[in-house]
C-alpha cells in the first residue's frame, strides 16, 4: 500500500469511528467523577477519532503519564491509587473554551475506583497526598526515613537500606503492601516517586 492509501484508511476508520455515538465520559476537560477505567475509554475514543497527534493539548483530557503509564499504589483494604494528568491551559488557534473556560495549568487527578474518590490538584505532589490522607490516615505521623548511605547510587542497596530502616523504625501495622515510605531528598528532588517504598508504596519527600 503507498502512504496515500495508508493515509485515506486511518481517515476512512476515524470517520468510521466518528459516526459511532458515544456516551462515556466528556472528551474534553472535566472534574466530575470517573473512574480510572472510563477516563482510559474516553482517551482511547477520542485518540480512535482523532488521531494521536496533538491529542494531549487539543483534548485537555485526563491520561496516564505515558512513561509509567500512570502511577498505581494499593492497600491490603481496597484502596487504589490511580494518577491522571490533564493540560488545562489552551494554545490551539482553533479552539473557543469561553462557554466552559479551563481552569488554566497542567492539572493532577488521583482516583480510587473502589470508593469512587477523587481529587484534583495543580500540583502532582497535593494529589498523592490527599490519596494518602484517603487510603492511609496517619501516614504524616510516620518516622523520616534518614538518607541511606548507599543513596541513589546503587538502588539495590539503597532498596535493602530502606527495608532494613523500616523494619527496625515501622510501627508492626505499617509494615504491609502499599504502606509509604518518607524520606529527606535535598533541594532538587521533591517529587514523590511511586512504588519506591519498601512496601510497594510511595516513596514521599519529606521536606
Ligand atoms: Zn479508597
Ligand atoms: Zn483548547
Amino acid at each position: 500500500m503507498t502512504a496515500e492509501t495508508l493515509f485515506d484508511l486511518a481517515e476512512f476508520e476515524r470517520e468510521a469511528v466518528a459516526a459511532t455515538a458515544w456516551d462515556g465520559a466528556p472528551l474534553a476537560y472535566t472534574t466530575s467523577y470517573y473512574s480510572p477505567a472510563e477516563l482510559d475509554a474516553a482517551f482511547d475514543r477520542y485518540r480512535a477519532e482523532f488521531g494521536g497527534f496533538g491529542c494531549i493539548p487539543r483534548s485537555h483530557m485526563w491520561h496516564r503519564n505515558s512513561y509509567n503509564q500512570g502511577e498505581r499504589a494499593a492497600t491490603a483494604d481496597g484502596h487504589e491509587l490511580h494518577m491522571f494528568y490533564a493540560d488545562a491551559w489552551c494554545k490551539e488557534a482553533d479552539h473557543d473554551h469561553s462557554a466552559d473556560p479551563l481552569p488554566g495549568g497542567g492539572r493532577y487527578q488521583a482516583v480510587c475506583p473502589g470508593c469512587a474518590w477523587h481529587v484534583i490538584s495543580e500540583r502532582e505532589n497535593d494529589a498523592v497526598e490527599a490519596w494518602h490522607d484517603h487510603a492511609l490516615p496517619g501516614w504524616r505521623s510516620l518516622p523520616i526515613m534518614p538518607r541511606p548511605a548507599a543513596a541513589a547510587t546503587d538502588e539495590k542497596k539503597a532498596r535493602a537500606a530502606a527495608a532494613k530502616w523500616c523494619a527496625a523504625n515501622y510501627p508492626a501495622e505499617w509494615q504491609r503492601p502499599g504502606s509509604p515510605v518518607r524520606t529527606i531528598r535535598g533541594p532538587h528532588g521533591g517529587r514523590h516517586v511511586e512504588s519506591r517504598s519498601p512496601f510497594g508504596g510511595y516513596d514521599l519527600a519529606a521536606d
